[in-house]
């Protein structure tokens, strides 16, 4: 696939005066600029699992959408105390560039909030949106948007986001956790509350520039591809991701959005292959619906950064099948190594401005300076605090790589 259109225009400043100021000090001009970030994990989605849903997708001779993007290479996982991680600990790696301890929310070892790129986006005037399959308040989309000392804090979770961070555009499952105080929270919050696909479409059609969405379409997590009956009133998550790329594209601002296939890790939790293939193989539809969106010939769709990675490995799925390839619509057989998560190094794609920054061989914490490179107006500068602690590995990180 082609690299979308450069971008010929620079930003004005997002962060006012701090950056004015920061101009004059800037060491490097920044190359990496971008009017958007999307950012796609696969929640347990290691490289067998990729390969599983390749064979079931397309063939064994196929390529995923994922794959066919132009820059790639492999993440190291592991949290700040121990070597195999969680969804959180990974989540807030990548949200924030600060290995934690697992089940951390977006809050480092000593117990600090930590910024998120999603604060750091929102604060400099970007549209946010998070989208998953899962519970809104589960961790992967929690460490974007919630600062919490434990996953399981989901009420809290959905609190932090009502009350702080705000998100334009919440998708995913989790009704259970909002109480009718809550949701009556979000309505004074702005929020339209949608539960359904054809709600959700509606949503999406008449958005405006102000408006925010919270869409539950679950009680717990929505339902996996391979349970799902066809009366299912619930979206898809290539839906999900259509339906937040037209609200979030609606305001002049550009955006932020994360989108979470979440379900993945269950399957392989569960050592169901046919549920944890179809699960990677709806993930790369959404994908494919962001590779689409942005060649769809606007320079500022085309002016994105788009990763793709996972929060770490589940289930050391190993692919078994003897001497055959496999066409299209076939499941591999495999075997698995564990019931739980493993330290395997998990794939990243990327394309779009910033993306020349992904290396063969790197850590989940180097994913957030490439975000944060790309939404910072000017490079080698340290982004502002939100009120709480701000993040500033990044930009440490940058000014070290600076030759
Ligand atoms: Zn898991």
């Amino acid at each position: 696939m082609g690299t979308p259109q450069p971008h010929s225009t620079r930003r004005p400043s997002r962060y006012g005066g701090i950056l004015r100021v920061a101009t004059i000090l800037t060491l490097l001009a920044n190359a990496a600029f971008a009017r958007n970030v999307i950012l796609l994990i696969g929640d347990g989605m290691g490289f067998n699992h990729v390969a599983a849903g390749r064979a079931y997708a397309v063939g064994s001779d196929g390529a995923l959408v994922m794959e066919g993007i132009e820059r790639h290479g492999q993440v190291a996982t592991h949290s700040a105390t121990s070597a195999i991680t969680d969804s959180s600990a990974a989540a807030t790696a990548l949200a924030t560039g600060v290995k934690t301890y697992n089940d951390a929310v977006a809050v480092a070892l000593d117990g600090l909030s930590l910024e998120t790129i999603l604060e750091i986006a929102k604060s400099s005037g970007m549209a946010t949106g998070l989208v998953s399959t899962t519970r809104i308040t589960h961790a992967t989309p929690a460490c974007f948007a919630a600062h919490e000392a434990n996953r399981d804090n989901e009420v809290q979770i959905a609190q932090d986001y009502l009350r702080d961070s705000r998100p334009d555009v919440l998708l995913g499952g989790g009704g259970r956790v909002f109480s009718s105080a809550l949701l009556g929270e979000a309505r004074q919050a702005g929020y339209e509350i949608v539960s359904t696909a054809d709600g959700l479409s509606v949503a999406a059609a008449s958005a405006t520039q102000t408006s925010k969405t919270l869409g539950l379409f679950a009680y717990s997590h929505l339902t996996q591809e391979i349970r799902r009956s066809e009366a299912s009133s619930e979206p898809h998550l290539w839906d999900m991701v259509g339906a937040a790329l037209a609200m979030l594209s609606v305001p002049s601002s550009d955006f932020f959005l994360m989108v979470e296939g979440g379900r993945i890790d269950d399957g392989a939790h569960d050592h169901d292959l046919r549920r944890t293939t179809l699960e990677v193989a709806a993930f790369d539809k959404a994908v494919e619906v962001v590779v689409n969106w942005t060649q769809a010939g606007s320079a500022r769709q085309a002016d994105t950064l788009v990763l793709v990675t996972a929060d770490h490995e589940t289930g050391g799925l190993s692919i078994q099948n003897p001497d055959e390839t496999l066409a299209a619509g076939e499941f591999v057989t495999a075997d698995w190594s564990t019931w739980e998560h493993t330290a395997a190094d998990v794939p990243i794609w990327g394309f779009g401005p910033g993306s020349e920054a992904i290396a063969a061989q790197m850590d989940n914490t180097d994913i957030f300076p490439i975000m944060l490179d790309a939404i910072s107006a000017e490079a080698g500068t340290v982004v502002s605090s939100v009120g709480k602690r701000a993040t500033t590995l990044g930009a440490v990180k940058r000014a070290a790589a600076t030759p």
